[in-house]
């Protein structure tokens, strides 16, 4: 079997709970069923802070507490501030920020029909389900995920497909929701199928966060089943190295192996992944299991989550930090996602034109220039 890394040296997880059987811990299903939805339920991965503890009591009814068994083995059970603790365990700073919206980027107001996104011409966004294996604090779609108003019904997603067949210009289809992968492979099958099916459909997208959160959900029966559906490609979503662990990696490796391009998509919060060095090791980590860092997204004004932003110009520096100084390819576009669609923030490199020569400045400050005439 081809290793998933051959170097590669992984975070560990804490030990599989005693009187659990791995065929189990392996399991979707055993995981799905075995999730940590309380107080009881997260003592026996970590030792909650009375704040944390007053937290999961008064937050959860506002956003739902749902972690899986695997992703809280990732948990440090003594530091409050480790960065897996912090995206899915409850903080009262949650309660204090009322400075944020539900809907950030307007996505109702850009939805034909329900829970489809139409911000571009040619690309929609289709939220195939309201579900996910566990639910971040940071979420951007707080207002849908886990809420039963947003669920899909068969009916419904046919609607959908209806609405994709009649816009001819459609040809990019991203599947989120939610979670495309919380469905049967049965179901994802009929979906693909069905999208397949129409001529002008060129592109299926997958945004996924399972090879993180739950990666015994990307089986091999999984991955055969998508093969027949190409070009498939996949979007996952780590935000620091610790979870890039051996199963989240062996999870990629098998998408990769059945010819899927995997890209990452992070989000840039304060005290995850806000400092160059750590996101210089979450993009290197990331490459070498062959994912692409495609996107990192500045966090959005969004209710509750006002404690994980950090000041634009902040981001620019960290990016720019990383110039030069990993491999291209390794570092992703900073954007800031707007109701008109994503917009890069970068550093502009053009200093300016004197004469038949433009000024750029290189990665490490140096000045270069370039003959360009102008005609
Ligand atoms: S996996 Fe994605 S959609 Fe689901 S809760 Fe987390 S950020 Fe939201």
């Amino acid at each position: 079997m081809e290793a998933s890394s051959s170097s590669a040296v992984f975070p560990a997880p804490a030990p599989i709970p005693a009187g659990v059987d791995r065929a189990d811990w392996e399991s979707f299903a055993w995981q799905m069923q075995n999730r940590v939805r309380d107080l009881a339920g997260l003592e026996r991965w970590i030792e909650p802070t009375p704040d944390e503890a007053r937290a999961v009591g008064d937050l959860a009814r506002r956003f739902r507490f749902v972690i899986t068994p695997y992703y809280a083995s990732l948990m440090d059970p003594l530091d409050p501030d480790c960065p897996i603790r912090r995206q899915v365990v409850p903080s009262p700073l949650e309660g204090e920020d009322d400075a944020g919206l539900a809907d950030p980027l307007d996505e109702v107001l850009h939805s034909p029909v329900k829970n489809v996104i139409r911000v571009y011409p040619d690309r929609i966004a289709f939220c195939v389900n309201n579900e996910c294996a566990l639910y971040c604090r940071f979420c951007l779609r707080k207002r849908m995920v886990g809420e039963t108003g947003w669920s899909m019904q068969k009916r419904e997603l046919e609607v959908a497909l209806d609405w994709i067949a009649e816009n001819p210009e459609i040809r990019d289809v991203l599947l989120t929701g939610g979670d495309p992968l919380i469905f049967s492979d049965d179901r994802l099958d009929w979906l693909l199928t069905r999208l397949r099916g129409i001529p002008h459909v060129e592109l299926i997208r997958l945004g996924t966060r399972l090879p993180v959160t739950l990666p015994q959900r990307v089986t091999d029966t999984l991955c055969r089943m998508l093969e027949r559906h190409h070009p498939i490609w996949v979007n996952t979503h780590f935000n620091h190295p610790k979870e890039i662990t051996e199963a989240a990696a062996e999870a990629c490796r098998r998408l990769v192996a059945a010819g899927i391009p995997v890209g990452n998509q992070s989000v840039l919060m304060r005290g995850i992944n806000d400092d160059p060095a750590t996101m210089k090791t979450l993009c290197e980590q990331l490459v070498r299991i062959r994912v692409r860092p495609y996107y990192c997204y500045q966090a959005q004004l969004l209710e509750g989550t006002g404690h994980f932003r950090v000041p634009i110009e902040r981001g620019i520096e960290i990016f720019s930090a990383l110039r030069g100084r990993t491999s291209g390819f390794a570092i992703p576009r900073f954007v800031l996602d707007t109701p008109h669609g994503k917009v890069p923030l970068e550093p502009s490199s053009l200093v300016g034109r004197e004469g038949d020569e433009v000024v750029v400045r290189a990665w490490n400050g140096e000045l270069w220039r370039e003959p360009n005439p102008l005609d």
